[in-house]
């Protein structure tokens, strides 16, 4: 049963195999040149998130977000956005979009994503979005997007950048979802309350135009929050504290035999606590069950020492971005393909919203023709 009409477009569009009009070609082709329609199209939810063209997936991005997105692609519909409009909220430079836009669809490429089984395109690639945020700009309270704590962190930390972009953002990332009549968004904490506003504008907008929009629902990761390295803070590019997914061994483990460990823990004779220590956390990801073990038995008995601990993360750690940077490097010699990924994935999210927008221009009375009574 269809909650919507975006969403029955959506499972139509999977399920049936729409062709692409203008090259005949089905589906989406993948990096192996086959397309296999999920069988469970007609049953799963739909899942909207959105990633911002930064130059550089880190570990935060990857253990907190695309790790998620590619466990998703076997149960959920998802719709994965490099979202370039959000990016420009931010100082950027123009010369450098394209080439992070390109870099960024590389690495999820090579975290997981499959176009197989889930639609990645660029926001900017779909104009439907900057259209549904204007619309949805006309429902949203400027009180309540005056209270958003992220618009005021960053008002606060760069006075010198407030711009409308910067107010407007949750009102964009509303449409983005809308769209695609996505029931189910990952959200980590920093997000719920733009999701929250999200569902406000929704009953906003159907109260006022009739039913057309589903309240998103947060999807909650179980997972571990994860920190720079400095310990202090979220892992973030701005504050320097992030371990590259491109970067080399050697550059990792620079970084992993400086990160703070449990600060309680000043001498290698000092027992420990793996649950205040971002390095076990890490465990957590990269270790199997026996080793996340031996650290805990090894650290609250001073059995080992930190640097110990970090050189057994770092096996994990390079055997798995190992193989991330070799599927990237992969993706990088063959440019093509991946502009093609992008433009058959825009392709497919554009016919959603198309249909969506049609459905909203209407119910606003928007661009219909004019009849004299
Ligand atoms: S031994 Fe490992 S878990 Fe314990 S404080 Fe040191 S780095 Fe952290």
């Amino acid at each position: 049963m269809f909650s919507s009409f975006a969403d029955w477009t959506i499972q139509s569009l999977i399920a049936f195999d729409v062709p692409d009009p203008t090259t005949g070609r089905r589906g989406a082709p993948n990096l192996t040149g086959n397309h296999a329609p999920n069988k469970n199209a007609f049953t799963m939810e739909t899942v909207f998130s959105g990633i911002q063209p930064s130059g550089e997936l880190h570990l935060g991005n990857y253990l907190g977000a695309v790790r998620n997105w590619v466990a998703l692609q076997d149960t959920h519909t998802c719709f994965f956005c490099i979202v370039d409009y959000h990016g420009i909220t931010q100082p950027y430079q123009p010369d450098e979009v394209s080439r992070f836009v390109h870099e960024m669809a590389i690495a999820l490429l090579a975290c997981g994503l499959d176009p197989d089984r889930c639609t990645l395109f660029v926001q900017s690639a779909v104009p439907e979005h900057t259209e549904l945020a204007w619309a949805l700009a006309s429902v949203t309270p400027h009180g309540e997007l005056g209270r958003m704590t992220q618009f005021k962190d960053k008002a606060e930390h760069h006075p010198d950048n407030i711009n409308a972009g910067l107010f407007m953002y949750p009102v964009l990332q509303a449409a983005d979802i809308l769209l695609y009549g996505a029931t189910r968004v990952p959200v980590g904490e920093d997000q719920r309350q733009h999701l929250e506003l999200a569902r406000e504008i929704v009953r906003r907008f159907n109260a006022r135009f009739g039913e057309t929009f589903l309240e998103p629902q947060p999807l909650l990761s179980t997972t571990p929050r994860i920190l720079g390295l400095d310990g202090q803070a979220k892992m973030s590019k701005s504050l320097g504290n992030t371990i590259g997914l491109a970067e080399s061994d050697s550059t990792i483990w620079e970084k992993l035999r400086t990160a703070a460990t449990d600060p309680a823990r000043a001498r290698r004779t000092d027992p420990g606590n793996p649950l205040v220590c971002n390095i076990y956390t890490l465990h957590r990801f990269f270790s199997d069950e026996e080793r996340q073990e031996v650290v805990r038995t090894g650290c609250t008995t001073a059995g080992i020492g930190c640097i110990d601990c970090k050189k057994m993360l770092l096996e994990g750690v390079t055997r798995d971005l190992g193989a991330i940077r070799t599927r990237a490097q992969m993706l990088r010699q063959d440019p093509a393909r991946v502009e093609r990924v992008l433009a058959d994935g825009a392709f497919r999210a554009r016919i959603i919203a198309r249909a969506t927008m049609e459905r909203v221009r209407h119910r606003m009375g928007i661009g219909r023709p004019f009849a004299a009574s």
